[in-house]
């Protein structure tokens, strides 16, 4: 028996010939780029989580790419990123020529610090760079901190790109993640909570200028006579196949989260005593991208799963403020001690809405006597 970390077969059974009549269709209509799908799936993401404007690009890293571009983030601008997230968030600064700034993350939520990102400001401004914006990442489903993040934003007059690749479909206070920030940006990749079958991207603004920009941008800067290019931009759109799968999977996703969040309770409820379960934030959902526990012994936890057929996964086992590419950049005053410390006791278990009782039960009898144990 094989355990998978996500099942996307089980989610593709649930939709029947759904999403392969979808992408027939699409064969067969001939418009492979952005054909009619696209714009539905625009509408269908924004009424989802009440954005005024939604613009579906190539991938996630354009999602944020594409917003640093079009608020003309430039060489001598910092923008302050946490230490403990995937690459993209930090890479796309560098895009631009900016610098990104690592800000350190908190020990319960994994997301952002607000007293380092206060500090991380004053680091930038005595190396002579100008604060710009901050990209705050809603790690494995949970949104950051957003109001204490916004006030700091808004006393240093710096913009907001919330990093919700991860937590598509979460609220804060009651509103969907979307609505957070000057902008939002999300990722279609397969794994993610809402992922289509290959890369996808989207971003979220009420900001109509912003829209239209972006679109201009996503389509290498093209004016109202798309031969007479206005601006320097890239070639990030979203493929109508996978607008066409995605709006089959959004069918189900509100339901999916309603899953992912049994399966997550079910973890918490079970693991409290042994391991450090992750906790929610007051007036915060997640999507459970992932499930992230901490324990002491990651390696023995890792190795007694695998020898069950049970997978699990380590993000991110290097912070991005000790990566190669990436160390040389600036950090918030005293580094990033809890984004070190957090990658050497992460560890997340399978996760997905169609994970049956059963299975969900032998994964948590092997938590529970490996932690006993040991
Ligand atoms: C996945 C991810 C991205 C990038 O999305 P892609 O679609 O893979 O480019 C950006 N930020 C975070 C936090 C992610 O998890």
């Amino acid at each position: 028996m094989s355990i998978p970390l996500i099942d996307l077969k089980a989610q593709r059974q649930r939709l029947g010939t759904r999403i392969d009549d979808a992408i027939l269709r699409v064969v067969n209509h001939g418009g492979y780029i952005m054909g009619p799908e696209v714009r539905e799936l625009e509408e269908q993401l924004a009424n989802f989580c009440g954005a005024r404007h939604c613009v579906s690009c190539a991938n996630g890293t354009d999602a944020l790419g594409l917003v640093l571009m079009a608020w003309d983030i430039k060489p001598g601008d910092a923008v302050f990123v946490p230490a403990f997230t995937f690459v993209s968030t930090a890479e796309v600064v560098a895009w631009v020529g900016a610098t990104p700034v690592f800000v350190d993350v908190l020990e319960d939520t994994f997301n952002m610090d607000p007293v380092s990102l206060e500090a991380a400001i004053e680091v930038a401004k005595s190396q002579g760079l100008t604060p710009k914006a901050v990209i705050p990442v809603d790690l494995f489903g949970q949104p950051a901190n957003y109001n204490a993040i916004t006030s700091i934003a808004r006393q240093h007059n710096i913009k907001i790109l919330a990093d919700a690749a991860q937590s598509f479909g979460a609220t804060l206070d009651g509103a969907r993640v979307g609505n957070f920030g000057d902008a939002t940006t999300t990722s279609f990749f397969p794994a993610k909570p809402l992922g289509c079958y290959g890369d996808g991207g989207a971003i979220f603004t009420d900001n109509d200028t912003l829209a239209a920009l972006l679109r201009s941008l996503r389509v290498h800067g093209q004016g109202t006579n798309k031969y007479d290019n206005v601006r320097i931009g890239i070639n990030g759109r979203l493929d109508t196949v996978q607008a066409s799968i995605l709006l089959e999977k959004l069918t189900i996703f509100a339901d999916e989260i309603e899953a992912r969040d049994r399966v997550a309770n079910r973890y918490s409820s079970s693991l409290a005593n042994l391991a450090r379960v992750p906790p929610l934030m007051q007036g915060a959902t997640s999507v459970w991208a992932q499930y992230t526990i901490k324990v002491d012994d990651r390696t023995e936890l890792q190795a007694a799963c695998k020898a069950q057929g049970i997978p699990t996964a380590v993000y991110y086992p290097i912070p991005l403020s000790g990566q190669s590419g990436y160390k040389h950049y600036p950090c918030a005053p005293g580094g990033t001690p809890t984004s070190e410390q957090l990658s050497k006791e992460v560890v997340s278990l399978p996760m997905h809405p169609y994970m049956s009782d059963e299975t969900q039960q032998l994964i948590i009898d092997c938590v529970v006597q490996t932690l006993t144990a040991g």
